[in-house]
């Protein structure tokens, strides 16, 4: 997708602090961190909206959560306790539309949500 910001990260036509990748995925820091650890694990393959996942796709994002747990525990918060979340749609708070999730962590989050 020409036009999408993480598409181009991939591509590596704007700069990030990618921490990870492999054939699927890639996972790297959010430029705008709300936590002490906040990285953003991405398809490879441009896919807009949770919503968009066909069957067949069913084990990428169980390979996102599996990546997740691995950064998780390479930056010190999988004992203590992290947070996954995957934004959909706009009230859903989603802005980058490539599907994306949040690992967040390093501290105690909000019990609150929504
Ligand atoms: P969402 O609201 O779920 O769509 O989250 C999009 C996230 O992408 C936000 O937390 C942004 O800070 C982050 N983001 C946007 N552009 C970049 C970028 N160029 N590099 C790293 N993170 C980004
Ligand atoms: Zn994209």
């Amino acid at each position: 997708m020409e036009d999408c910001v993480f598409c181009k990260i991939i591509t590596g036509k704007i700069p990030s602090d990618i921490v990870y990748r492999d054939d699927t995925v890639i996972a790297f820091k959010d430029i705008h961190p709300v936590t002490q650890v906040h990285l953003l694990i991405i398809p490879r393959e441009h896919i807009a909206y949770l919503t968009d996942l066909t069957e067949k796709q069913s084990s990428l994002v169980g390979h996102m959560i599996l990546v997740a747990n691995k950064l998780a525990r390479q930056n010190g918060i999988a004992e203590k306790g992290f947070r996954v979340v995957i934004n959909c749609g706009e009230e859903g708070g989603q802005v980058v539309k490539h599907l994306h999730l949040h690992l967040l962590g390093g501290g105690r989050l909000s019990e609150k949500m929504g």
